[in-house]
């Protein structure tokens, strides 16, 4: 038997941090940032107290989610302390690279500390959840996150096109393998409706993501259309579930109350 196969990693527990949700998804693209971004105001508008921690270190869209940017302050033992807007506390590489548009070249051994400083060295407050944005398919920083992060649950999205589907399969056996509980699948970009002629388009295919949770036995969480308004809020940094009486605020209250 080789000892370091058997050897399981410890599981760390985040200070101040009740429960830890992944948001992950197969593909690039398909959405993953916008969900995490969302599903974190609708849990906050149901009185949680949530932070989201963006481990997408190659392409973080949290600050420009939230509306966020500048150097984060450190605590007096040298944690780094989250940026807060709409009441939720975040943090993100993108707060801690000299300039947006100047790319990092990372090198495996930085990308490994990298990580390592944002799971670790962060003064979360008092959380109820920590949602994750995650990094996108099944390289190495997502399997040594499950495996180091006592993680309670994660998030699948998708849309309905079988080349994004078939990296969703890979996703949920990386998690299985290291026992991360799999929460569901939220289908997004499911539907267009033309604002002229209310003609409904299903750009990537209709019920993909449903059939494909329905095959795996894993919870469907629900679908999101795909939205100008959803686009354009988050490019303005007001991402349309702060308002929360509205359609898509209700809905993404909805997804959010089988998350919490
Ligand atoms: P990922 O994190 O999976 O790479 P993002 O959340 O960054 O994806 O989304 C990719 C692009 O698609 C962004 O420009 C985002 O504003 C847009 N987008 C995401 N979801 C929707 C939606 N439901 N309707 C319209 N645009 C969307």
């Amino acid at each position: 038997i080789n000892r370091q196969n058997t050897k399981l990693p410890v599981k760390h527990v985040l200070p101040n941090v009740k429960k830890v949700v992944l948001v992950s998804s197969g593909k690039g693209g398909v959405g993953k940032s916008t969900v995490a971004a969302n599903l974190a105001i609708a849990l906050r508008n149901s009185n949680l107290n949530v932070g989201v921690l963006d481990a997408d270190i190659f392409g973080p869209s949290i600050p420009k989610l939230f509306n966020l940017k500048g150097e984060p302050r450190l605590s007096n033992d040298g944690k780094l302390l989250p940026m807060i807007n709409y009441g939720i506390q975040t943090m993100s590489m993108g707060y801690l690279l000299p300039s947006e548009d100047n790319p990092v070249v990372w090198r495996g051994a930085m990308v490994q500390k990298a990580t390592q400083q944002l799971l670790f060295d962060v003064a979360w407050s008092n959380l109820d959840l920590l949602i994750v944005d995650m990094p996108p398919g099944t390289g190495d920083v997502q399997l040594t996150m499950s495996q180091v992060l006592k993680i309670d649950g994660a998030v699948i999205v998708s849309t309905s096109q079988d080349l994004a589907l078939l990296d969703v399969k890979k996703g949920i056996a990386m998690f299985q393998k290291v026992n991360v509980p799999i929460i569901g699948l939220v289908e997004n970009m499911s539907v267009f409706v033309c604002p002229n002629c209310n003609h409904e388009e299903h750009l990537f295919g209709q019920d993909g993501v449903l059939n494909q949770s329905d095959r795996l036995g894993i919870e469907f969480l629900g679908s999101i259309p795909l939205n100008r308004q959803i686009c354009n809020s988050s490019d303005e940094g007001f991402p349309v579930a702060l308002d929360k009486d509205s359609k898509l605020g209700t809905l993404y209250g909805s997804i959010a109350s089988k998350v919490k």
